[in-house]
């Protein structure tokens, strides 16, 4: 019962050669690290198997016994791995993920020694989890939190250790992670699109939402990156004047990627094709060094898990090769920024994309339901959706002419938008025969299998429709992306629901036949969410106007952004589909934007910092070499001197000016500091947003003056073109 075992390179504390061999196709070691049916059929008992495969599937509960068996055969796979610890892996709302390793050794009563792991012990742990966030929830109810298995996300085996992927909730039930409201939320979303596609198709079972990430990222130099406070505390450049050369030659994009880089790539992906991330596609991003790591899509869980999962990787492979990744969503001024775009759709158990328009009136009806329900469901819900999106980070990417605005729209397309607009005038009511067979065969029926100008899209576009899935771009580099994905699956959830109560309704209260209940049902919705459908440039002046004319939400900062979350529709609606309480939702709430004010009140220490420790000393030392040099010209020319000094003169002045101005800017942010600490968290978040933040720029702008000024060799702080462009 052995497997093939392939070396990780995380494995080694210090940087080894590569172990794989470039020969050996990526399908031959594909998830060799992952505890899946393929492990699992050869280390389990059959009724162990169909146990686990049933909890898959059906949600069902695994019994003690089965959990002792898959228990002692994980074990056995991991051991045979090379593992030699186990831990419960899971997202707490720090965003990133949490893991403490425990080794499989125990110790017996009798003082002999074993590999020790139960069925327990892979079921529920309770870590010492008091310094994870809960706002609150923690000391309002009880003080311990426990994890607990999530059999449909697989065990795998990151360097040494074995990783089951848990929930975290605490003792009374309440979520203290990301994944908990996801399951739910997608529990909800398969119960509600299955009844749906009944209409259509009586042999699904189940409806999975698919996700496929587009993960952006800056890679740096870590020495480099190293000799900047800002960059390796904030994780960005609080100051540094644009690098002369930046995008403007639009040499970086699809570009040939540097040959360091392309060495941590591929390492990056033998690992993560170990792990069984179907990593695809790599490319150089806009900005130079800016780079984009794209999977094949997945079941929403399993992708959401893979992301964070790849994070933590691409930081670990990175440190290998002396690399820094960057995850932030706007490293750079001047250059574009990082962002996570997530591609979703519907998956039938029976292999049908419910996006996907298909080859009969039938299944081109059944595309169009959920193609419509979904529209209708981001129209009711834009503003949640905003604020799933809603960080520091991106804060600074959304709406600078690089990435979406804090506007939500979507974008469908000239030919989808015909076929709406044909069936907005489908008459109310019964259909006669004629009607119905011109609207199956001429506007239903003409739906193309491939769209013209989806493959020429939209980018400009916060939620744009592309062919078969829609893909929401307003997600920051940094997210877990659980968050959109919950409220996203929430509300189409929450629409389908509503959808099959009217069509219902029409069928036994009006007697309509089924179609035409579905087509009056659709013609209301394209009718009633039109307003969020935009083609044009989301990037343009213009279409601020016209989404204030609309009335569509427009919230800049994520404190505006993030209200919405915890209005009583919002927890009505969670709280109506089970997806969250209200203890949770007000909970989560108070985690975001104390993050959000952690995060100001760190930029600001650490730019306040750099220019008083780093930038203002150098300039002295440049503004003394001048002050020597036009002394030392005063003792050669005497009165002459001034017309030989002046330029320089000037340069003093100017450094003193700078340096003034900065050390008044850096006294008034620490002051308003000072007074916002002080606050409750909401205005305290307000404070730091409208009061301390526009500091940020004045500081920067004074300090990159100097680094322009300032003798090169002088300046200690690695520039831009240093960093961006490095070898
Ligand atoms: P782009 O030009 O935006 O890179 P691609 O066509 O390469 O577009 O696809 C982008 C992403 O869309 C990929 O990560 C892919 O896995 C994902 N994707 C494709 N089909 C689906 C689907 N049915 N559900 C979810 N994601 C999908
Ligand atoms: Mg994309």
């Amino acid at each position: 019962m052995s497997t093939i075992r392939y070396k990780s390179v995380l494995e080694a504390r210090s940087h080894k050669p590569l172990y794989f061999e470039d020969k050996e196709k990526k399908s031959q070691y594909f998830a060799n690290k992952v505890f899946n049916t393929n492990a699992m059929r050869q280390f389990l008992p059959v009724e162990a198997l169909n146990a686990v495969a049933e909890a898959i599937s059906t949600g069902t509960k695994i019994d003690r016994k089965i959990a002792h068996s898959t228990a002692a055969a994980m074990k056995q796979w991991a051991i045979s791995k090379g593992a030699t610890h186990y831990t419960h892996w899971f997202q707490p709302l720090t965003g990133t993920t949490a893991e403490k390793h425990d080794a499989f050794f125990d110790i017996m009563p009798d003082g002999s020694a074993i590999e020790q792991f139960d069925g327990g012990q892979l079921v529920q742990q309770e870590p010492d989890a008091s310094s994870f966030p809960h706002g609150g929830i923690r000391n309002t109810f009880e003080a311990r939190g426990y994890t607990a298995w999530d059999p449909t996300s697989p065990a795998f085996i990151l360097g040494s250790t074995l990783c089951i992927p848990t929930v975290f909730v605490s003792y009374t039930g309440e979520a203290l992670d990301n994944k908990t409201p996801l399951l739910r939320a997608l529990n909800i979303l398969d119960e509600a699109a299955t009844q749906v596609v009944q209409y259509f198709d009586k042999s699904v079972k189940k409806v999975n939402a698919t996700l496929g990430w587009e993960q952006e990222y800056f890679l740096l130099d870590a020495s480099l990156a190293a000799s900047r406070p800002d960059i390796s505390q904030a994780g960005r450049a609080l100051l540094g004047h644009a690098s002369a050369k930046g995008q403007q030659l639009d040499d970086h994009y699809f570009g040939s990627i540097p040959a360091r880089v392309f060495q941590f790539m591929r390492e990056l992906e033998y690992e993560s094709i170990l792990l069984g991330i179907p990593v695809k596609t790599r490319h150089n991003e806009v900005a130079p060094n800016q780079f984009e790591l794209a999977p094949v899509f997945e079941e929403v869980n399993l992708a959401v898990d893979h992301n964070s999962l790849l994070m933590d990787v691409m930081e670990k492979v990175a440190e290998k090769h002396n690399l820094k990744v960057l995850f932030h969503e706007k490293p750079f001024a001047g250059v574009n920024g990082s962002g996570k775009h997530n591609n979703w759709s519907l998956a039938t158990d029976t292999g049908t994309n419910l996006l996907s328009p298909g080859t009969t009136p039938t299944k081109n009806l059944q595309f169009l339901t959920f193609f419509i329900n979904t529209i209708k469901a981001v129209h009711d819900h834009e503003e949640l959706l905003r604020a799933s999106v809603a960080s520091a980070g991106n804060d600074y990417r959304l709406g600078a002419s690089e990435a979406p605005p804090s506007i939500i729209s979507v974008f469908i397309g000239k030919q989808l938008t015909q076929v709406l607009d044909e069936l907005e005038k489908v008459t109310a009511g019964k259909l006669s025969p004629q009607e119905k067979t011109d609207l199956k065969l001429n506007v239903v029926g003409k739906i193309p299998e491939i769209l013209q100008d989806n493959t020429d899209r939209n980018r400009t576009s916060p939620f744009a429709f592309t062919g078969n899935k829609f893909e929401f771009r307003a997600v920051g580099s940094t997210a877990n992306c659980a968050k959109p994905m919950t409220v996203l699956n929430t509300i189409v959830a929450n629409q389908l629901i509503q959808f099959k109560k009217e069509v219902d309704k029409l069928i036994d209260k009006k007697g309509l036949k089924k179609d035409e209940a579905i087509f009056n049902t659709l013609r209301e919705y394209i009718k009633a969410s039109k307003k969020i459908r935009f083609e044009g440039d989301g990037y343009s002046e213009a279409w601020q106007k016209e989404a204030t004319k609309r009335k569509l939400s427009n919230n800049k900062t994520t404190p505006d952004a993030i209200k919405i979350q915890i209005a009583p529709e919002t927890i009505k609606l969670y709280e109506k589909l089970g997806v969250m309480n209200a203890t949770e939702i007000n909970a989560r709430q108070e985690i975001e934007l104390e993050e959000y004010v952690k995060r100001l009140q760190i930029e600001s220490r650490v730019l306040g910092d750099i220019a008083r420790n780093h930038v203002i000393p150098t300039a002295i030392r440049y503004q003394n070499v001048l002050i020597k040099n036009v002394k030392g010209l005063k003792d050669i020319y005497q009165e002459d001197y001034k017309s030989l000094a002046s330029e320089q003169m000037k340069l003093i002045e100017a450094i003193s000016n700078h340096m003034s101005a900065i050390n008044t800017g850096i006294t008034a942010m620490i002051n308003a500091r000072k007074v916002a600490n002080k606050l409750e968290l909401n205005a305290r978040a307000e404070d730091y947003t409208h009061t301390i933040k526009p500091y940020f720029e004045t500081i920067r702008y004074h300090c990159d003056k100097l680094e322009l000024l300032v003798e090169d060799k002088l300046w200690p702080l690695s520039k831009s073109r240093e960093l961006l462009f490095f070898r």
